[in-house]
């Protein structure tokens, strides 16, 4: 069976349909979504329609969490404390109603599905290196544990003997006797300095980790946000992937 793992869809219609459309190409028959769908693009509504229609668990993300009121904007850089205003005066109270029942974290087969980071869900704390990984490994049972946030693809995997290294592959053939966790990347805004939608695959027959790239029209999202006047900044990483 093949699963894709998709995330940090950020209200990007047009890199989220290409990716639900490349999916069933590769023969995906279960979508599971890890937080963010709203805040920097200009689609909330239509974006979580599409999660809600195609996707069997959907996680909240940051950005989830205070388009719902849950937090404040405080702790977000300017660009992302504008478009997260202009979403919630955009978003709909039927999003909203939606939004509210999408979850911290969940656990499917062998895989634990977290936004952020195992241990605290809710702290939405970024994982970067070997370190803070080893410590991350200690808060889940299961053999992969999924994580989004940050944007950038990568695959942390931990030896028998508790050692751990980062990998940025476009494929790993999983072995029995290891642990991954593995960053699936951005849908809508990735950040490697690839501006093509970003997800994971995981053929559970072949036991492999798949990392897939989408290009989507970038100028059809990018024309959106200027009309919405979403910030310059936001419009323009887009066609850079940063
Ligand atoms: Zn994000």
């Amino acid at each position: 069976m093949r699963i894709a793992i998709i995330s940090d869809v950020h209200a990007n219609l047009e890199a989220l349909e290409q990716v639900l459309r490349d999916s069933e190409k590769q023969g995906v028959e279960i979508i599971h979504f890890i937080g963010d769908a709203v805040g920097y693009g200009c689609n909330p509504d239509e974006c979580v329609k599409l999660l809600v229609k195609h996707c069997d668990i959907k996680l909240l993300g940051n950005h989830d969490y205070v388009a719902l009121g849950l937090e404040s904007t405080e702790a977000f850089n300017k660009a992302a404390q504008e478009a997260l205003s202009w979403t919630q005066n955009t978003i709909s109270e039927k999003t909203l109603e939606i939004l509210a029942d999408f979850e911290l974290e969940a656990d499917y087969l062998d895989y634990h599905l977290v936004h952020a980071t195992p241990d605290h869900p809710d702290r939405w704390q970024y994982l970067f290196d070997t370190i803070e990984a080893r410590e991350q490994f200690r808060h889940f049972t299961q053999s992969i544990c999924l994580i989004g946030h940050s944007h950038f693809p990568s695959i942390f995997v931990q030896n028998g003997d508790g050692a751990v290294t980062m990998h940025m592959k476009s494929a790993m053939q999983c072995q029995p006797d290891r642990r991954y966790i593995v960053n699936v990347g951005s849908v809508g805004q990735p950040r490697d300095k690839d501006n093509r939608a970003c997800y994971v695959i995981i053929d559970t027959d072949a036991n492999k980790i798949l990392f897939r790239r989408v290009a989507y029209d970038i100028d059809a999202t990018q024309a959106k946000m200027r009309k919405a006047r979403l910030p310059e900044f936001l419009i323009e990483r887009l066609a850079a992937g940063v």
